[in-house]
């Protein structure tokens, strides 16, 4: 057995629903470890990259928009999930891409919907293999947002601006002064 990474967003409609918690617990039945999480607002440039092999698709203008929250809230939840199996044991639990035709008791099946306008509304992603597991990780966390990495890291030096609590003057928890 592989151990493997895989992502779950928990999309617009799943936060704007306080489902937040009960997709975590669900998904905490595989007993895998989660090495990264957190809240981001999703640009459309993000959004477009990281559904581009759907860019053909007639739903591709209004997946994107929903995505990037537009008819929720301007939040998603990304989380990477480490372990043996990770993209199929989550993937079973996640359920159907369409929800009217996913388990009633996959996450799909429990809280997705089809919109009036033909929207799949199924509150999670989960990576679908590990070729795009390892974009979609890739493309939604740096090396450093993970606790734990299965592709190659490097480092460099960079100038880059950097943001600190005020009159603290340091990023370093716990710490009250540099002076
Ligand atoms: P999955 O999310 O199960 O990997 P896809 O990658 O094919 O499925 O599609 C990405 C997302 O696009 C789906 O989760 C769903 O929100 C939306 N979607 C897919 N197919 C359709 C469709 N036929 N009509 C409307 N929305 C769709
Ligand atoms: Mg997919």
């Amino acid at each position: 057995m592989a151990v493997e990474q895989t992502l779950v967003l928990i999309k617009p409609d799943g936060l704007v629903k306080s489902l937040t918690g009960n997709i975590i617990t669900v998904l905490s039945e595989t007993e895998l470890k989660i090495v990264g999480a957190k809240i981001v607002q999703v640009t459309r440039e993000l959004a477009e990259e990281h559904y581009q092999h759907l860019r053909e698709e007639k739903f591709f203008n209004e997946l994107i928009n929903y995505i990037m929250g537009e008819y929720h809230t301007k939040r998603i939840m990304a989380l990477v999930y480490h372990g043996e199996n990770a993209i199929k044991k989550i993937r079973r639990i996640v359920g159907a891409t369409n929800p009217e035709e996913a388990d009633p008791i996959s996450i799909r099946g429990k809280y997705g919907r089809i919109t009036s306008t033909g929207i799949y509304e199924n509150a999670v992603h989960a990576s679908e293999n590990a070729k795009e597991a390892e974009r979609e990780i890739k493309l939604w966390f740096r090396p450093d947002e993970l606790v734990h990495t299965i592709y190659p890291v490097e480092s460099a030096v960079t100038e880059k601006q950097t943001f600190f609590w005020k009159e603290t003057k340091t990023w370093k928890p716990g710490k009250k002064s540099d002076a």
